[in-house]
């Protein structure tokens, strides 16, 4: 062995600091030792998101068949693959009764997680040690090039010749409309919880019987229901016929939910099988965006995106309803594509081939009704739109479980595939910087994760129950949620219902987006203030600015604030800037992205150091 060992600090170790700390030293360089500093306040491997202390009734929204920390055989890296268990195979020999098409509990998920740290540190080679420091990183100096990282109630740094930053997701001060709420709360003594971490907030706080205005209808809901409702001991008991029957237990609030969809997001699809593999992409291919762009310059994904991917959304979905189904078609595929393709989506034309071709209503695709189902609909009654969601929920549920309407699964499979071809859009510099913000960032994700990233089924019926029961009302689309200041009290109330609702409580139950410049990190903080890391910035021509609220980082590499990278300072995650952004676990055996990036990282920051 030669001379001093390399080190590096790795900030961070949940799933994703524990993926990288499996490929610096699967990528380790022979002949030298590598340490590995791991630096987090929670237990490593499951981390903050995944750690044991939380309650037992928080589920996963993945599916078991869809989470590894290892690489396999499909995953084309230049490091070596390491193969492991996914959670369903490691959770069959831990005596955890899981399937594939289990919602592991969060706690199950931790369990895992823990012992592929242990099993990743255990089996690292012999010149590679890793030392786990259960504390806070607080700041990062530079020292003739050493990097220091200093943790909380610890007098000496830890020094280092590189440091990674995989923090995840983190905490934000509110700002703006937020932070209006919250003083309004606080000046009136009322309940006010902004943006924020479900499995973490203080919901005692909210009282028993009245009603609380929750905003947001995605996973952060889906948690703080059950948190609200099971989680003060309320049960759920299965019900003659389908779905639950809800026993109160009398301290549940009344949850008045809303949003801008006023729908909660999908149902999971829970078969798996389907006719056809995706065909490949015939409208939103290379070409023609670089052919639009030619011609319009900077695009717009509303404007000249959104036509194309709404097409290429129906030629997957048709497919397999042509190629799975064909029995409920009037066409062969063939003539259905050829005279598929000249059309435009949003053409009666086009509308009038698919009624022609595809005789049932509900095996046709309509994607306006499906993103926006309340749209257009007005409810006398704010009955009618409890028992109208409460139909549209057990509807969706039973349709996502049943494999004749495979067609929903290749359009689901579809969605993925579109988010690739966008993000290729965008580093292809086609996407203007105004819609790469706003668009991609805010609707686009927004319509991603509504139909592709919703909750366990169960939880739906649960939801429905729920609603049965008095628990849980549903507000309608178009949520507005005013301060009244003369009443002292909250009002929420949407176009397709008369009247509104007084609250003492609102909760906003969604995650804070990120934002550095206001992240309550102390380390992130320190180095923003001090200028030594700064936000992802977009530019138009115009000179119009649009902060993204990411780590702004070149090749991996933190970027200070006069733009310039630093060689030994690296990060990746949620909060991370393009090409580093990693937010969900890896599929096995999908050639998984974020094997392939955290593999590249690995490798670059170990040819940099040594
Ligand atoms: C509530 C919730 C549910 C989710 N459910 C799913 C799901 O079902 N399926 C899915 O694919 N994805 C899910 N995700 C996304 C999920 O976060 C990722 O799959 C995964 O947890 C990301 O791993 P990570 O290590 O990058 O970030 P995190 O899991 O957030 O881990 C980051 C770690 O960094 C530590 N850290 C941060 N700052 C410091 C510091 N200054 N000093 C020391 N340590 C620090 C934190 O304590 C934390 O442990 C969920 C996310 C959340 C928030």
């Amino acid at each position: 062995m030669s001379s001093e060992p390399l080190t590096i600090v790795v900030v961070g170790a949940g799933p994703g600091g524990t993926v990288m700390v499996d490929r610096l030293s699967a990528n380790a360089p022979t002949g030298r030792e590598l340490e590995i500093h791991v630096v987090d306040p929670y237990p490593p491997g499951g981390g903050r998101t995944w750690r044991r202390e939380q309650s037992e009734l928080m589920w996963m929204n993945s599916r078991a068949s869809e989470v590894s920390l290892f690489t396999d055989e499909s995953v084309q890296i230049e490091g070596p693959i390491r193969p492991g268990p996914a959670i369903y195979e490691w959770a069959t020999e831990h005596g955890h009764d899981i399937t594939p098409a289990t919602f592991p509990p969060r706690y199950v998920q931790h369990a895992y997680l823990s012992w592929c740290f242990d099993h990743i540190v255990a089996s690292a080679p012999p010149a590679v040690q890793v030392h786990v420091h259960q504390a806070t990183a607080e700041a990062l100096t530079e020292t003739n090039g050493r990097q220091l990282v200093w943790l909380r109630d610890r007098s000496e740094p830890l020094d280092a010749d590189a440091v990674l930053l995989v923090q995840g997701f983190l905490d934000v001060a509110p700002a703006g409309v937020h932070q209006e709420l919250a003083e309004f709360a606080d000046a009136h003594g009322l309940v006010y919880l902004p943006p924020h971490y479900a499995a973490d907030a203080d919901l005692d706080v909210i009282p028993a019987g009245e009603p609380v205005i929750l905003r947001g209808m995605g996973l952060g809901f889906v948690d703080t229901m059950v948190l609200l409702a099971q989680g003060r001991g309320g049960r759920f008991e299965p019900r003659a016929g389908g779905g639950y029957v809800y026993h109160p237990s009398g301290r549940e609030p009344i949850m008045y939910a809303g949003s801008r969809r006023g729908i909660p997001y999908q149902a999971k699809i829970t078969y798996s099988e389907q006719g056809a593999p995706l065909p490949a992409p015939r409208y939103l291919v290379a070409d023609a965006t670089a052919e639009l762009h030619e011609r319009r310059g900077p695009l717009d994904l509303h404007r000249d995106l959104w036509p194309l991917i709404a097409k290429e959304l129906g030629h997957f979905y048709y497919h397999e309803l042509f190629m799975a189904h064909p029995q409920r078609v009037t066409l062969p595929w063939a003539e259905f594509l050829e005279r598929y393709d000249p059309l435009d989506w949003e053409t009666d034309e086009r509308i009038a081939l698919a009624e022609e071709a595809v005789p049932k209503t509900e095996d046709r695709l309509d994607l306006t009704r499906l993103l926006s189902p309340l749209e257009g609909l007005s409810f006398g009654d704010a009955e009618d739109l409890q028992r109208w969601l409460r139909s549209y929920i057990t509807a969706n549920v039973e349709r996502h479980a049943d494999p004749a309407y495979s067609p929903d699964l290749a359009l689901y499979n579809g969605m993925l595939v579109m988010l690739g071809l966008i993000l290729d859009t965008v580093n292809r510099g086609r996407l203007s910087a105004r819609s790469q913000a706003e668009d991609l960032m805010q609707w686009f994700q927004s319509v991603f994760s509504y139909y592709a990233s919703g909750p366990p089924p169960q939880r739906l019926l649960e939801l429905e129950a729920l609603s049965r029961a008095g628990i849980v009302r549903f507000l309608g689309a178009g949520l507005t949620v005013e301060a009244d200041p003369r009443a002292g009290l909250f009002r929420a109330s949407s176009p397709q219902v008369t009247g509104s609702i007084d609250a003492s409580a609102l909760v906003e139950s969604r995650l804070p987006s990120a934002s550095v410049a206001r992240t309550r990190d102390p380390l992130l903080s320190e180095l923003y203030g001090s200028g030594s890391v700064t936000e992802e910035v977009l530019t138009g021509p115009d000179g119009a600015v649009y902060p993204l609220g990411r780590l702004r980082v070149e090749n991996g590499r933190l970027v200070n604030g006069s733009g310039r990278p630093h060689p030994r300072r690296f990060a990746l995650g949620h909060w991370v800037g393009r090409g580093f952004a990693i937010a969900g676990f890896a599929r096995p055996r999908t050639n998984a992205m974020p094997f392939r990036i955290a593999d590249n990282l690995a490798r670059d920051i170990l040819r940099e150091i040594s």
